[in-house]
């Protein structure tokens, strides 16, 4: 197929007219079927990863449920999001196997939907002081070996691995598990120094950004200050208009910089259903349109997908090109899935949204067919 007509996604670029061309499953330099698909006035985008969020449709990815997933896995690919790399709360270990083992035969068996890339295990390594919305009952001190086990049980999809610096082991934690997944640091009371440390000990990223961890101030940095001087370390940011304010939002694109910020929806089983009663990790959440909350008012993830968070940050001021870049290559690159999907190349899975001139999702690509809208 060849699309015309459209402004694409060209990396540095940022938005160039040009048409792209589909052979079968990938992105191609020829149309392989002579089809055309005129597009004018539209932005063609590779599909996104959402590298952080917990769930969809009703269903969370810590139910360990295969239908469930499958749910999870065809709503994201209907918001344009074509990768995905679910997160685990904090759960008893017995879950948390199931969960990992659900999300490999899911990887084995799935024919449809977004495709799962990895999972991401947000608990249980974190701090009781800002567990946030995780269940304290199941915080568990940072351990290698629970973590190969739960990797094991996933088939070696664990990418990403959340840690509290200042949790007991953490440091050697981090420093032998370093080379198979990527550190992130989360939930936490860190100080800069500590941050700084577990930086040094191979962490890569901060998990959401401002959320759950100590405030950037003038006399004491924390982790925002640690991960902004760790020059390969990217810091994840929930743009759904209720975790971050504008402001902030646009000083972190400022001072990390559009190669650093990966956008991330950090969505909860509410997003695509009406508002109501939920559960995250096994705790009560009401939700009531972009707000989901615990009873005691602590923000329980976000009802927001990520297409959406990405069009909440043009909103609040980010360029286009830049915010694409935020949503669809920065956390491709993360978990090590760029070399494949992420951008808008010959060769590459034809994996693509494609957006109006309001940014609204017309049609999602996946493997080169049309999975949802129209062309
Ligand atoms: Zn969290």
């Amino acid at each position: 197929m060849r699309l015309t007509g459209a402004q694409v996604y060209s990396g540095k670029d940022g938005f160039v007219q040009r048409d792209v061309c589909t052979d079968e499953s990938w992105i191609s330099e020829a149309s392989g079927d002579g089809k055309t698909a005129s597009l004018k006035g539209c932005y063609i985008i590779p599909g996104l990863t959402d590298l952080h969020f917990h769930g969809a449709k009703g269903h969370d990815f810590s139910d360990g449920d295969p239908e469930g997933l499958q749910v999870i896995a065809d709503y994201e690919l209907s918001r344009g999001v074509t990768q995905i790399c679910p997160a685990g709360m904090t759960l008893a270990e017995d879950q948390l196997l199931k969960v990992c083992k659900n999300a490999a035969r899911h990887r084995k068996t799935s024919t449809s939907g977004a495709l799962l890339c990895g999972v991401n295990l947000e608990g249980p390594f974190l701090s009781q002081a800002k567990k946030g919305a995780q269940n304290a009952d199941w915080l568990h001190a940072p351990d290698v070996e629970m973590f190969r086990r739960l990797n094991e049980a996933a088939d070696g999809l664990v990418k990403l691995v959340s840690v509290a610096p200042e949790e007991p082991g953490a440091l050697d934690f981090i420093k032998a598990v370093a080379d198979e997944v990527t550190v992130s640091i989360a939930h936490t009371t860190a100080d800069y120094d500590t941050a700084l440390a577990a930086y040094q000990a191979g962490a890569r990223q901060a998990t959401h950004l401002f959320n759950a961890m100590p405030a950037f101030t003038h006399r004491a940095p924390g982790v925002v200050g640690a991960a902004f001087d760790t020059s390969d370390c990217r810091v994840e940011l929930i743009c759904d208009g209720v975790h971050i304010h504008p402001s902030v939002v646009r000083a972190v694109f400022a001072m990390f910089g559009f190669k650093r910020v990966i956008l991330i929806s950090d969505t909860m089983r509410a997003v695509g259903m009406p508002d109501g009663d939920y559960t995250l990790g096994g705790q009560a959440v009401k939700v009531n349109g972009k707000y989901a909350t615990l009873a005691d008012g602590t923000i329980a993830g976000s009802a927001t997908d990520l297409m959406s968070c990405m069009k909440t940050a043009v909103s609040f001021g980010i360029p286009l090109d830049v915010a694409v870049r935020a949503a669809a290559v920065n956390p491709a690159k993360a978990i090590g899935i760029y070399g494949r999907v992420g951008s808008v190349e010959s060769g590459k899975l034809a994996n693509l949204a494609v957006l109006d001139e309001n940014l609204e999702l017309k049609a999602v690509l996946f493997k080169g067919q049309v999975a949802h809208g129209t062309l």
